[in-house]
C-alpha cells in the first residue's frame, strides 16, 4: 500500500503563511513522489490553501462537528469543509479528546459525518504515559478502535488509523521501532477483526516527534502505512525534507 504523509497545522497559521503552503506544492510537485501526501489546516485557511496549492497538494481539516447543519455556534461540519476544498479529516485527535472531552462515541459519529460527505477520514487513537507504563497500551488502543470506528452500510467509515502515543506528542521522544511495530500489528488485527478483508486497506499511520532525522527509520518499518506529522510539517523544508524519504 502507498504510505501518506500527512501533516497537522493544529492551531496555527494564518495569511501570511499561504506563500509557505505554496511552496510546499512546489516541492510536492517538484520531483515524482513516492507517497501520497496531505497538509490538515486551519478551517479558516482552507479555501485560500486550496487555491494556492492549485492541485498539487491535497488538504484536510482537523476536525468536523457530526451534524451536517444546524444551531452548533462556531462548529465547522463535514460538508462545509468539502465545500471548502478539503479531501479528508483527521477526527478523535487527542488534543480533541483530552480538551474537548470527545469519547470514542463522539469520534465515531463525526467519523461517520464525514464519511457521508465524501471525505476521507484519519481516525486518531494512542496511549497515555501512564497506560504504557501500566501495560495496557495494547488493550487501550483496542477499546479506542473499537468505540471509534463506524462501519457505514457497504464499507468501514475511515481511510486510516493514525497511532499517536500522547507521550510522543511533541515530547521528541517517539516510541521505538520495536513499540510502533507491536502496536500497528495489533491495530492491524483489532481492524481485520472488526472489518474483515476491508481492514486490510485501512492505512495505519504513525505520529509524534517526527522529524527529518527519524522518519527513515519509522517509514521502513513494514507495517507503517504512513506519517501524521505535527510540528515538523509547519515549515515547507522540514515537511519536504521527510517527503523526500519516502
Ligand atoms: C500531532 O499532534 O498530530 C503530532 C504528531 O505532533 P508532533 O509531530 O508535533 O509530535
Amino acid at each position: 500500500m502507498r504510505q501518506l504523509i500527512a501533516g497537522n497545522w493544529k492551531m496555527h497559521g494564518l495569511s501570511d503563511q499561504l506563500p509557505e503552503i505554496e511552496l510546499m506544492a512546489a516541492c510536492v510537485a517538484s520531483r515524482p513522489l513516492h507517497a501520497d501526501v496531505l497538509l490538515c489546516v486551519p478551517a479558516t485557511l482552507i479555501s485560500r490553501a486550496v487555491q494556492v496549492a492549485a492541485g498539487r497538494l491535497p488538504m484536510g481539516g482537523e476536525d468536523c462537528h457530526a451534524e451536517a447543519s444546524g444551531s452548533f455556534t462556531g462548529d465547522v461540519s463535514a460538508e462545509m469543509l468539502k465545500d471548502a476544498g478539503a479531501t479528508t479529516v483527521i477526527v478523535g485527535h487527542s488534543e480533541r479528546r483530552r480538551l474537548h472531552q470527545e469519547t470514542d462515541a463522539v469520534v465515531a459519529a463525526k467519523a461517520l459525518a464525514g464519511f457521508r460527505a465524501g471525505l476521507s477520514i484519519i481516525v486518531c487513537i494512542g496511549e497515555t504515559q501512564e497506560q504504557r507504563s501500566n501495560g495496557r497500551a495494547l488493550t487501550s488502543c483496542a477499546s479506542q478502535l473499537a468505540g471509534s470506528l463506524f462501519s457505514a452500510p457497504s464499507k468501514p467509515a475511515v481511510t486510516a488509523i493514525a497511532y499517536e502515543p500522547l507521550w510522543a506528542i511533541g515530547s521528541g521522544h517517539p516510541p521505538s521501532s520495536e513499540q510502533v511495530t507491536e502496536m500497528h500489528q495489533h491495530i492491524r488485527s483489532c481492524l481485520m477483526t472488526q472489518f474483515g478483508g476491508f481492514g486490510s486497506a485501512i492505512r495505519i499511520l504513525y505520529g509524534g516527534s517526527v522529524t527529518s532525522d527519524n522518519a527513515a527509520e519509522i517509514l521502513s518499518i513494514p507495517e507503517v502505512g504512513g506519517l501524521l506529522i505535527g510540528g515538523a510539517s509547519l515549515k515547507a523544508d522540514k515537511f519536504d525534507a521527510i517527503l523526500g524519504l519516502t
